[in-house]
């Protein structure tokens, strides 16, 4: 018998996971029907996308035409402005066919000055009282990578679910972030379960991610097998064994070396180089289809890198001593042979 998780104030029951809509950018729309129709089958009855994953919203809205089970989507949008959030809010509606989306998210609050335009009159914040005032959306939501940001959205008590990235390398979180929005009855979904597909045992770090009953994880799935292994992982949860705990402290301390948080705190370049987008280069090549890649901002990224000169600023900046300029000049030359190609 599933164990289903209450997301917190929403009173949503969601399947002990989620289904991630980054990947689906990979697949044809007929095979993303597919995996999301055979997740929906599995027992799935959440899903996540984002008006910044390209077509992912068109997908989800196709593969649910004709379902009758409730499934309850969640949507994104990085607009921060009222107006902008309204009118992203009409696109997703339409990319989804759905009258009304269950929980938006501001995407992305990753600094303190998205975080003051957000909650301005005229900001997103704004625009989504307003959308639920309107019937689009029924949740308040927002998501952020970054712990100082999050502790003050959490704080401003305006949210009814966060979406944090939570994985058995980035567990900051347990300790700074799940009291505050559990004091709160603010929902969790946990983004990037599997460490943005970049932990080479995703199954072990799911099982992780897992053991806490009082979030979701939306782990993100473009293949048919992987919604079978997930499912199957979250049906026959078990508590973490020792040997388990032994590999995960192996992985922690061999990707410690290299597992960039996106806390910024190398921030700022004198060369102007997005550090967090080329050291983690290799996880959205995983993700994201080259084509996608190739143009806006992540090439702009690859080109902007090229100007690092290995000055060794950044470098007692991250607190995870990252070996930044070597993380760089390794992950252009892959970026080169990936573009070359
Ligand atoms: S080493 Fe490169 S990335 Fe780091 S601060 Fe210098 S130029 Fe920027
Ligand atoms: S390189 Fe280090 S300081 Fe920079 S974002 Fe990543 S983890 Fe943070």
């Amino acid at each position: 018998m599933v164990k289903y998780r209450r997301l917190g104030r929403t009173n949503i029951e969601v399947f002990p996971i989620g289904f991630g809509g980054i990947p689906i950018q990979r697949v044809s729309i007929d095979e993303a029907v597919k995996i999301i129709r055979k997740a929906i089958e599995l027992g799935i009855n959440f899903i996540d996308t984002a008006r910044a994953y390209t077509d992912s919203e068109i997908k989800v809205g196709k593969a649910l035409e004709g379902i009758d089970k409730r499934i309850y989507i969640s949507s994104k949008s990085q607009n921060r402005t009222k107006d902008g959030i309204l009118e992203d809010i009409q696109t997703s509606l339409k990319n989804l066919s759905m009258e009304k989306i269950d929980i938006y998210h501001i995407h992305a609050v990753n600094d303190k000055e998205t975080l003051k335009r957000i909650f301005k009159p005229d900001g997103a914040y704004y625009g989504l009282v307003e959308a639920k005032k309107r019937g689009w959306i029924d949740y308040i939501a927002v998501s952020s990578h970054i712990n100082d940001i999050l502790e003050e959205l959490i704080k401003s008590d305006k949210f009814d679910v966060v979406q944090v990235a939570y994985n058995f390398i980035e567990t900051e979180v347990e300790e700074r972030i799940f009291p505050l929005a559990l004091e709160r009855d603010i929902g969790i979904i946990a983004m990037k379960p599997m460490g943005g597909g970049s932990i080479d045992n995703p199954a072990l770090s799911l099982k992780y991610v897992l053991q806490k009953d009082f979030l979701v994880p939306n782990p993100g799935m473009e293949k048919i097998e992987e919604v079978e292994k997930n499912v199957k992982i979250a049906l026959e949860l078990s508590e973490i064994t020792s040997q388990e705990y032994e590999e995960i402290e192996r992985i922690r301390k061999e990707m410690g070396k290299v597992f960039c948080r996106r806390c910024e705190y190398c921030q700022p370049c004198p060369q102007g180089v997005p550090i967090s987008v080329i050291v983690r280069a290799k996880s959205f090549v995983k993700r994201i289809p080259k084509e996608n890649l190739k143009n806006g901002w992540f090439y702009s990224a690859y080109q902007k890198a090229k100007n690092c000169i290995k000055c060794g600023v950044c470098l007692p900046r991250c607190p995870y001593s990252l070996p930044i300029p070597d993380l760089i000049e390794e992950n252009l030359k892959f970026l080169d042979e990936y573009f070359a190609n």
